[in-house]
């Protein structure tokens, strides 16, 4: 290893000893020749370690440089990847240094500043909102991991900061912000579902305690409030009875653990079998009836699940509408089934309809909780629909008409 590292040298190293070994040879006898053969020796042997130390120091040297340079590329190709990972990104990214200054920040995140990326200078800006300046001001006061929730126009933010920790010291923190405004939509969405819930199971349950704490008094003795009690007792336990049944059913629908049976269908003879079952309830408030097919194809659907549609939209207009003329048309295109049905009837306001597919909403609260059904009817339709791929609208004017239109592919089989 030696040799081959210092190779000139120990060749030069060993024609001096041998071109001294000469001179001492021939002037062995003589003190001076002696002399000079030692020195020359000793000479040689100087040149020869120096040359060794500093060949070994150039070669130290180097190998510094080397490392360096090596350092300050792998330095420059993280920063590169860094920069490109934050620029494509799809969310709020920004590198803020330990001076409290913006190293790098994406497109996302000036967008979301409303600012270019050059105004973004530091956490301080003039283009940063308060609240993201109130963020940026915490993550690099505290110098640690932090996760908190920021709303800015009209959209939720997680924020994470991610601490850089380089030999020990604080170098900056990278943020990120993800948005979180349909999670906590749905957060919201369910936790009012269950309050709701509770509040549909509570009221009959509510009544019914009510009743029956009257009817087991000792004193009681009237049978005409009796059979009242008894009639309402019935009727509370049926609508509850109704509210688990839908509530199971549309739990199973978002479910998916409902399996749907998709055979070629003939809609007019579904609209026709809903029609029949609510017959007497159609009579009972007057309403004709009038069905248009306008496309007679077969539609690849379930049944039993659109039975159920036309079911409840046919009922809601028994229930609702006061209407006393009910068209439903059986249209299609080449790619989807069109189904409307319009009725004569109050209308829906503006305000109304946009809620009108929640689950438990009511138009009439009061008057409909105790007329109508759970108030989930309309939610298990678009989820109905919703499972076939399709899609289902209402339009309405007050006084005048209320439509409900149904689209459905024609060629899905899953
Ligand atoms: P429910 O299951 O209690 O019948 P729905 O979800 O089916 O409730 O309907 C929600 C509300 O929509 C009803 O309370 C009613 O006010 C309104 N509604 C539905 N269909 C009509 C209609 N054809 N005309 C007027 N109002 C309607």
């Amino acid at each position: 290893m030696f040799y081959k590292q210092n190779k000139k040298l120990v060749t030069w190293f060993m024609v001096a000893l041998a071109v001294g070994i000469v001179l001492i040879d021939g002037f062995i006898n003589n003190p001076i020749a002696r002399g000079l053969t030692l020195l020359l020796f000793v000479l040689i042997m100087i040149v020869f370690f120096i040359s060794t130390i500093n060949k070994d120091m150039e070669r130290v040297s180097l190998e510094c440089d080397l490392e360096k340079q090596n350092q300050l590329k792998s330095i420059d190709l993280v920063r590169a990847k860094l920069e490109t990972l934050i620029t494509y990104l799809p969310f709020p990214m920004v590198l803020i240094n330990q001076d409290g200054e913006i190293e790098l920040s994406n497109d996302s995140f000036a967008l979301l500043m409303n600012e270019s990326n050059d105004q973004l200078k530091s956490i301080n800006s003039k283009g940063i909102p308060f609240m993201i300046k109130r963020v940026l001001n915490d993550i690099y006061l505290n110098e640690e991991s932090l996760t908190t929730n920021i709303s800015l126009n009209a959209m939720d933010y997680q924020c994470v900061s991610i601490p850089i920790i380089q030999s020990r010291r604080y170098k900056g923190s990278l943020v990120v912000f993800s948005d979180i405004t349909k999670l906590l939509y749905q957060e919201r969405v369910q936790k009012r579902f269950v309050a709701d819930a509770s509040h549909e199971l509570k009221t009959p349950i509510t009544a019914i305690k009510g009743m029956i704490e009257i009817l087991t008094r000792e004193d009681f003795n009237d049978e005409k409030t009796e059979k009242e009690f008894l009639d309402q007792i019935k009727h509370e336990t049926e609508r509850l009875e109704l509210i688990v049944k839908d509530l199971l059913y549309l739990s199973k629908l978002s479910n998916q653990t409902i399996l749907l049976n998709k055979q070629p269908l003939d809609v007019k003879a579904i609209v026709s079998e809903a029609i029949k079952t609510l017959k007497l309830k159609l009579a009972d408030k007057n309403i004709r009836v009038n069905i248009q097919e306008l496309d007679k194809e077969p539609l690849l659907a379930d049944s039993t699940s659109l039975l159920t549609v036309f079911s409840n939209l046919i009922d809601n207009v028994c229930s609702y509408s006061n209407a006393s003329q009910l068209d439903i048309i059986i249209d299609g295109n080449q790619k989807n089934k069109i189904i409307t049905l319009k009725d004569n009837g109050i209308g829906i306001s503006a305000e109304d309809i946009t809620q009108i597919f929640d689950r438990f909403y009511r138009v009439d609260d009061d008057r409909n909780r105790n007329t109508g059904g759970s108030g989930l009817g309309l939610s298990i339709v678009k989820e109905l629909i919703g499972v076939h791929n399709g899609n289902v609208e209402v339009q309405s004017v007050v006084n005048e008409y209320t439509q409900f239109v149904i689209t459905l592919p024609k060629l899905t089989k899953s």
